[in-house]
């Protein structure tokens, strides 16, 4: 009973320490917080086929390179956010 009444007062200290230490990436423009655009320049994609017997395809797998730089962009009024890509990556599951 002790035990468990103990891991329930972690539990809530752990939640408090997560949320304040999150904060969402926030549009300083519109003030957007849901929708944001992920833009890759000058990306290779190469695609595996296998041609069958019947002369129709399978895809065997992809393979995308991206030589350019990523931006991430609002995806209310299209502003550069790049600044927040590296957070944007880290929040990214
Ligand atoms: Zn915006």
């Amino acid at each position: 009973m002790e035990i468990a009444h103990n891991r329930a007062k972690e539990e809530q200290k752990q939640k408090k320490r997560i949320s304040r230490s999150l904060t969402l990436i926030k549009c300083p423009h519109c003030g957007n917080d849901r929708d944001f655009l992920e833009v890759a320049d000058n990306v290779i994609i190469t695609t595996n086929y296998r041609q069958n017997s019947d002369g129709s395809f399978t895809q065997e797998g992809d393979e995308s390179q991206i030589l350019g730089e990523i931006k991430l962009y609002c995806g209310e009024c299209n502003s550069d956010l790049s600044q927040f890509h590296s957070r944007f990556l880290e929040m990214l599951f």
